[in-house]
């Protein structure tokens, strides 16, 4: 092939198209589909993917590639296939969908590089100032150019006496792609080869110690060592070596070092006997393997059924079968506890993938899987994407959780991106969790999928007796605080016992607060359509949405009254209440300000581990996947929170909810208790969650999501605008929505536009519109058709549409 078709790195939609090059002969046996490239576009050299070979190019005169980035292809004809469909399905272009699949550090940066300009007269040399001549010379010096960075370290240049000289054509400006992170050198140190170690003693003078110490140590182990590790162990200086490296006795070499995120080390374990379910749960899984034809199964396994045992068996299936294996769990539950137990059982074959690990970490751990080094992938939602050739098995565990789609283009669901991996590769999709989406539940009852039920937990451990406090009589009896008597009482009692309470607090979102009692007035974000939110650490008022802060006013801005009071309940507060209630309470708290630094999190729960708190008090990141032995009582402070978002799923999310927080409950040998607190505890979602009736809960979700119309009964696009005037916007919406339902068929429903949730965000107002459809027809024609439509009567920049198909945030 002569030719490729390349997606430049151009992020625009009038790019987003592949563009032909020639392939050049000193390149052919490099360019393959996958490769990253530089190529000329326009008049810079920008990078690229090859997306397809071809004989003949689609247009004459096709320039050539200028050259092949990496020495291994980061991705590969399968992924360049999965990227278009991601593009079409999820309106993204195709840049965005490629790029998503590698990490970061191989996205391209551009650096801004000075070379001479064309007008680089040596006369009139004479005339520039010292800083011109010094920055001239340099970048005639630098033979590939000099670094912006490195010309404004010259001592007078400034930026604007740059552009002076770009002006008058003294210097060019070009722009050179550049890969953030490079693997990591480290320095070993081995015997040079020539003559035995013992005989090299004699030339060391007696009295060099050090250098006398380090051929001892090779002359015993003569096997290549890290320079470091050497320095350490003989606590001998790096110019002891050196000397030894001069004198020929020792050499060094250069090797690339993987960065390994987790150093512990971890003992190697064996597979359990499993009980009856899970055994039957793994054959059904192993059967389907042996097909070499793609299923998907539906793993609903209550808390602590042993879900996790029956993927590492399945897991060991696929490596026996020659086939790779990915797992994604949600980042959130990506603890070190869980990534030790699949270390554990595969040992160097795993790499881990998820955002808490540095960018280096990140592209090391990507490449063992490029370099075939490692099978088993476990990560958060983007591992989907690690590049194996050889797939068996994906795992998606809590397959419900939101965090599996992307909340940014392109807006993929890793759960279905895996179903379309899977079908590439005739491997099998193992949906697991113990409160599934009513979407896949549906599925599986309908025969969409297999469904495998583990209904037992695994030592026979009863379920946590769970108590539902209505809080509204509360009230009556005249208890204003968060705490209801139920729980204050079982708080006592529980650390009295010498034993552990987790507290649970929905996000952030729940902690309004109204600043004044005079006249209600509450401080909202001067950016956005929604209120501030008090940080005690600071004493500033905060806005969740575009991180807007200001100092907590004196007097009330509205009426000048200094009656100032925070109500609501942020964790901070709530913290504060306890510390009240309960004098001498050690509480450990954990939400997004307690836990932005890497690290901390994982500090955090080792310390309650440890016992060094009573009470863990936290957000949803508390909910899930943590297993602590005298934790005996689990509070929820307010399941209305979930229940009153203006969103289709609430009360499957309350459910779910409250059935994993009273999952952390009475693991172990000590029984649980669980407290629910509500204002409204006769809704279904948290009465079937009490009494653990899943299968009720499930029926009767099904029956509201059929009667409203809502998926699994249909599918949803939204469509999302955004534009800083407000007029602009509402019309831009308008336009689109009536295209839409001129090319739309008949049989889709197209509501809207209506206005967001949050009406104005960072200064921008949105609207949204909703297409509700029955599968099968692809609409996207359709709409892509109505979006230029429209995009071509309002003027490009401003105004923002986005395009979000079965979406999970609305705006
Ligand atoms: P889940 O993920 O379903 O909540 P886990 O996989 O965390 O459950 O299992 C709960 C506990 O039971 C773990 O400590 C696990 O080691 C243990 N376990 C799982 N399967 C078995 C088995 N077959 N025999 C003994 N213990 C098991
Ligand atoms: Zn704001
Ligand atoms: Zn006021």
């Amino acid at each position: 092939m002569k030719f490729a078709s390349v997606v430049v790195d151009v992020p625009s939609r009038g790019t987003d198209r592949p563009f032909d090059y020639e392939i050049p002969e000193e390149l052919a046996d490099q360019v393959e589909v996958g490769c990253r490239v530089h190529v000329p576009f326009g008049s810079r050299i920008v990078q690229g993917y090859v997306v397809s070979l071809r004989p003949q190019p689609e247009v004459a005169n096709v320039r050539p590639i200028r050259e092949v980035i990496d020495l291994l292809p980061p991705l590969n004809e399968e992924l360049v296939k999965l990227a278009e469909w991601m593009s079409k399905y999820y309106f993204s272009t195709r840049l965005a969908a490629l790029e998503v699949m590698i990490p970061s550090a191989l996205r391209a940066r551009y650096d801004k590089i000075l070379i001479p300009g064309s007008n680089v007269v040596e006369e009139g040399a004479y005339l520039l100032g010292e800083a011109e001549r010094q920055l001239m010379e340099a970048v005639q010096r630098a033979r590939t150019g000099l670094s912006l960075k490195k010309a404004e370290a010259i001592e007078g240049v400034t930026r604007s006496l740059i552009r002076k000289l770009i002006r008058e054509k003294r210097l060019d400006v070009v722009e050179r792609v550049r890969d953030k992170v490079a693997p990591k050198k480290v320095t070993w140190v081995k015997p040079a080869e020539s003559v035995p170690l013992d005989e090299q003693m004699s030339r060391i003078p007696a009295n060099a110690h050090k250098q006398r110490a380090i051929v001892q140590y090779f002359v015993k182990h003569p096997e290549p060592v890290m320079l470091s590790e050497l320095l350490t162990a003989l606590k001998a200086t790096r110019s002891s070596v050196m000397r030894l490296v001069e004198a020929g006795i020792l050499v060094c070499e250069i090797r690339e070092q993987m960065r390994t995120p987790y150093h512990r080390r971890v003992v190697q374990d064996q597979p359990l006997p499993l009980t009856e379910e899970q055994d039957a749960a793994l054959q059904a899984i192993v059967t389907r393997l042996e097909s070499r034809e793609a299923h998907t199964l539906l793993l609903h396994g209550v808390t602590g059924s042993g879900k996790t045992e029956v993927y590492l068996q399945a897991i060991d299936a696929s490596l026996a079968q020659g086939r790779e294996a990915i797992v994604l769990v949600p980042e959130i539950s990506l603890t070190p506890q869980m990534v030790e137990r699949f270390k554990a059982r595969f040992g160097e074959r795993v790499a881990v993938m998820h955002s808490g690990l540095s960018q280096g970490e990140r592209y090391d751990e990507w490449r063992k899987v490029v370099n075939g080094a490692v099978q088993v992938v476990i990560g958060a939602r983007s591992a989907v994407f690690a590049p194996f050739r050889n797939l068996g098995l994906i795992i998606v565990d809590e397959e419900h959780e939101s965090s599996y789609k992307q909340d940014e283009t392109p807006r993929y669901h890793a759960r279905d991106v895996a179903v379309k991996r899977a079908a590439h590769f005739g491997a099998v999709t193992v949906l697991g969790s113990a409160t599934p989406s009513v979407e896949s539940y549906y599925r599986a009852k309908t025969g969409k999928m297999v469904y495998l039920p583990l209904k037992q937990r695994v030592q026979g451990r009863p379920f946590p007796d769970i108590h539902i406090v209505d809080m509204r009589h509360e009230l009556d009896a005249g208890n204003r605080s968060m705490f209801s008597r139920k729980l204050t009482e079982a708080l006592t009692a529980c650390v009295e016992r010498g034993e552990q309470a987790v507290l649970f607090l929905n996000r952030r979102g729940y902690s309004t607060f109204v600043l004044c009692r005079q006249c209600g007035a509450n401080v909202e974000c001067p950016h956005c359509d929604i209120s501030l939110t008090y940080h005690r650490v600071n004493r500033t008022l905060r806005c969740h949405y575009c991180g807007f802060a200001q100092a907590v006013p004196d007097q009330c801005p509205h009426c000048g009254s200094d009656h100032i009071r925070y109500f609501g309940a942020g964790t901070q507060k709530v913290e504060q209440e306890l510390a009240k209630r309960f004098p001498g309470l050690r509480i450990i708290r954990m939400d997004v300000d307690t836990t932005g630094r890497k690290g901390a999190h994982e500090k955090l729960l080792t310390a309650f581990r440890e016992k060094k708190a009573d009470v863990l008090l936290g957000t949803q990141m508390i909910a899930k996947g943590l297993d602590f032995p005298d934790v005996t009582l689990v509070g929820v402070i307010a399941a209305d929170t979930v229940l009153n978002l203006p969103d289709f799923r609430a009360a499957e999310r309350t459910f779910q909810l409250l059935t994993q927080v009273g999952g952390r409950a009475g693991r172990h040998a000590r029984p649980g208790r669980v407290v629910i607190q509500t204002y409204n505890p006769e809704h279904y979602s948290i009465e079937m969650a009490a009494n653990y009736a899943a299968t009720a809960f499930y029926r009767k979700e099904c029956q509201a999501r059929m009667k409203k119309h809502y998926p699994p009964f249909c599918s949803l696009i939204a469509i999302k605008f955004s534009h800083p005037d407000q007029a602009t916007v509402m019309k831009a919406s308008q336009r689109i929505t009536d295209a839409l339902k001129q090319y739309l068929p008949r049989e889709a429903e197209v509501l809207g536009p209506v206005r967001a949730p949050v009406f104005r965000a960072r200064d921008r107002y949105r609207m949204q519109t909703m297409i509700k459809y029955k599968g099968g027809k692809d609409l996207s024609a359709a709409i892509n058709r109505a979006r230029e439509t429209a995009e071509a009567s309002f003027p490009a920049g401003d105004l923002r549409i986005v395009i979000d198909r079965d979406p999970y945030v609305l705006l």
